[in-house]
């Protein structure tokens, strides 16, 4: 199966996974036995809050652990993090219940996750779409330029056979429904959608709270290029790479290979992110020497 861009330079062979017969294999193997692709070409760089030179021994532990390079996360999530509330409960889940035939629920956002948008028609791109902003009261509709990650479709396919998948944005409506549209046009993707007016915002990040989805979070998972995104349910996060043009990106291939895993051990998705990934025990670190520090 070739990717399909319409820019051309990209024709990737695509590694196949055998969904099928992963599913039927024996639940005999343990999660922790389990081999997941590099952890380092899945999950986002991040920073300590300390400098390397005051990185304790325990440290060392932790980043072997989280075998991904401890440099680049904000200090300022860290704080936001810190003085993040709770999760607020939410009574009345905002969209309808699960799907019966589905056990798991996959949780998607869309900017710099599955597509990147700009104002730039001089780039690659493989679709448009009008919007009328929804921020304005100019009402002149604007226009983006779309670009798909690389393996999108075979992604999206792949997943809604196994997941009840939700679209889950920072975007607003309009917007993220052309989008949707677009990857999903006959509506057998995204059994629902949510935006912009569903997040939490705090210091100007949006952070996506599960709980309105009302679904079981230990069979939830959100896929998200934006760790700010994750603060509610660190643990039912997975942080792919940021995504805006590499023809060669295979993230969602590695995503496919982590979901497969966690359907195969019918795994808690809260236990089994944290034992494989361990990023709120880095993030929980990360805060304990910012109050070391004051
Ligand atoms: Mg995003």
């Amino acid at each position: 199966m070739k990717s399909q861009t319409r820019c051309g330079h990209h024709r990737k062979q695509i590694r196949k996974i055998s969904w099928g017969k992963m599913l039927e294999t024996p639940r005999c193997r343990k999660a922790s036995s389990l081999s997941i692709g590099p952890m380092s070409l899945f999950l986002s760089p991040i920073k300590t809050i300390s400098s390397t030179t005051q990185r304790r021994k325990s440290d060392s532990r932790l980043e072997r652990r989280l075998q991904f390079d401890l440099s680049d996360v904000d200090p300022r999530t860290i704080h936001l993090f810190h003085h993040l509330p709770e999760a607020p409960k939410v009574e009345a889940p905002e969209i309808g219940g699960p799907r019966r035939d589905r056990e798991y629920t996959l949780v998607l956002d869309i900017d710099e996750t599955l597509v990147h948008c700009s104002s730039d028609p001089s780039l690659p791109y493989v679709f448009e779409i009008e919007v009328i902003p929804e921020n304005h009261s100019n009402s002149t509709p604007r226009k983006y330029y779309v670009r798909k990650r690389p393996n999108i479709d075979y992604f999206l396919q792949e997943v809604a056979q196994h997941f009840e998948v939700i679209a889950f944005t920072a975007g607003y409506k309009r917007y993220a429904n052309r989008i949707l549209d677009y990857l999903d046009p006959e509506g057998t993707i995204f059994s629902h959608r949510l935006y912009r007016d569903s997040c939490y915002i705090k210091d100007r990040k949006y952070i996506k709270n599960l709980n309105a989805l009302g679904r079981d979070l230990n069979k939830t998972i959100l896929v998200d290029n934006s760790i700010e995104a994750l603060g509610f349910q660190m643990d039912n996060g997975l942080l792919i790479k940021t995504w805006t043009s590499d023809p060669y990106d295979d993230q969602l291939l590695l995503v496919l290979d982590i979901l497969s895993n966690i359907l195969l051990v019918q795994a808690s998705v809260p236990r089994y992110l944290r034992d494989q990934f361990g990023l709120s025990r880095f993030i929980e670190h990360q805060i304990d020497l910012l109050h070391q520090h004051h």
